[in-house]
């Protein structure tokens, strides 16, 4: 890493984890962490009685400047917060929250910032996502959704798929064609809006069996012209800045090193044929492995945050970041299921699944997110391309 965390950071730190560690305690009962706020009215109870302390401590915007309601700190302050609340399973963070905070402080005017910022950092909006469709994901250039100019709105029709968390949310934003006739990244527009009149959510229920993800119908949505972040035609570059940031997200890293040390704890305390699974040498080796293998994923959002404050563009740094800790968690949940044997595939709720079932939980949610806001391959696409230098197939 090439820079050392300052005292008043280390202070920082030791706050962090006071709180984190006393609303750790009001979690309710089988509480895994993860997605599992959007999930159950309880647990979306947790997160919004979490989030608002957050907001009133100022946590929520840490590196944003004070007239838009931040603190005025650096980016790394913001990491160090997110690793502690990751690790200490708060959900601490709303969910789209720094994507869309990323398009709005590079691209928003002095206007939106002074109208959406402050109202973000109280916390008073939940996003919804409405980027994917059913034919544009990777290919999200590809997309359909229309946005036509009718006095002072657009008029926006469409459809949108794998909205996370839209069932909880009162505020979307959506990326639209609003030229047909300009090469396809370059005719589409960001909009942001309260959620209203046009906009249909339906579940899209997810292996797990869960409601975490929705199908989103646009029919005749009206968005004032107002509500335009950037310029019109330019809304590929807004979402580009929200998902270079959310592609470094170290809430990945810290959240599976705390997922690591159960397993290590398992292994402790649980025999097989007579012997704890900790001396087995090949479980003993795997775990080892993993160690390691966080504390470089760890470092490594550190370092793609401190070239972000060099100015460096991290597109590269930021794929390969998000591609290594998704990977990782993924391997790890099926590592433990592995070691656990059929007791790793219990569902919460038998009393003989480990951690409330938390591994088989992981292992389904971190398949998705090797797919999520960029798949393994697409993020290696960028590796090579804008990292490496490497042509375009
Ligand atoms: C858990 C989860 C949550 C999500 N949340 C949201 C959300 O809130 N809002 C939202 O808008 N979207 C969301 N998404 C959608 C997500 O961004 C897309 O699923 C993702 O971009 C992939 O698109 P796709 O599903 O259409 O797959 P496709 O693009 O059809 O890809 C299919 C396969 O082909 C591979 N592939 C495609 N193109 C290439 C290429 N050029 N080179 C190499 N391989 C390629 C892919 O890697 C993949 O393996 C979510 C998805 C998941 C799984």
């Amino acid at each position: 890493m090439d820079f050392e965390f300052t005292p008043e950071q280390e202070e920082k730190r030791e706050d962090f984890t006071a709180f984190c560690k006393e609303e750790a305690k009001r979690a309710p009962e089988g509480w895994i962490g993860g997605m599992a706020a959007e999930e159950t009215d309880e647990g979306w109870a947790y997160h919004r009685s979490v989030v608002e302390k957050v907001a009133a401590k100022g946590w929520l915007c840490l590196p944003w400047p004070k007239e838009y309601g931040g603190q005025g700190h650096g980016p790394i302050e913001q990491l160090i917060f997110s690793e502690v609340a990751a690790y200490y399973r708060v959900p601490a963070i709303p969910m789209h929250f720094m994507t869309v905070a990323a398009g709005i402080l590079m691209y928003g005017s002095e206007e939106q910032k002074k109208e959406w910022l402050p109202k973000m950092a109280r916390a008073e909006i939940n996003w919804a996502e409405g980027l994917s469709e059913p034919n544009a994901g990777s290919d999200l250039a590809a997309l359909t959704t229309t946005a036509i100019a009718d006095g002072d709105d657009y008029v926006i029709n469409g459809q949108k798929v794998w909205t996370s968390g839209a069932h909880r949310a009162d505020h979307i934003f959506i990326l639209a064609r609003t030229d047909p006739n300009l090469p396809r990244h370059k005719g589409l527009t960001f909009f942001v809006n309260r959620i209203g009149p046009g906009i249909e959510f339906r579940p899209l229920i997810f292996m797990n069996r869960s409601h975490l993800y929705n199908e989103t119908f646009i029919d005749d949505f009206r968005v004032s012209k107002r509500n335009i972040i950037g310029k019109l035609n330019q809304g590929w570059y807004v979402m580009m800045a929200g998902r270079n940031f959310a592609r470094a997200n170290i809430s990945l890293a810290a959240a599976g090193k705390r997922d690591l040390e159960d397993l290590i704890e398992y292994c402790k305390q649980t025999q097989e044929g007579g012997e704890f699974l900790a001396k087995k040498p090949l479980i003993r080796q795997r775990l080892a492995d993993f160690v390691i293998d966080y504390e470089a994923a760890l470092k490594f959002a550190y370092h793609v945050c401190w070239l972000q404050t060099k100015g460096k563009d991290v597109a590269a740094e930021a794929a390969a970041c998000g591609y290594y800790a998704n990977e990782l968690n993924l391997r790890l949940a099926n590592t433990a299921m592995e070691i656990m044997g059929l007791y790793g595939t219990l569902k919460g709720g038998s009393k003989w699944a480990p951690f409330c079932g938390k591994f088989q939980e992981l292992s389904q949610w971190s398949s998705g997110f090797t797919i999520a806001g960029g798949t393994t391959e697409i993020r290696k696409n960028v590796i090579a391309w804008t990292g490496l230098g490497l042509p375009r197939d």
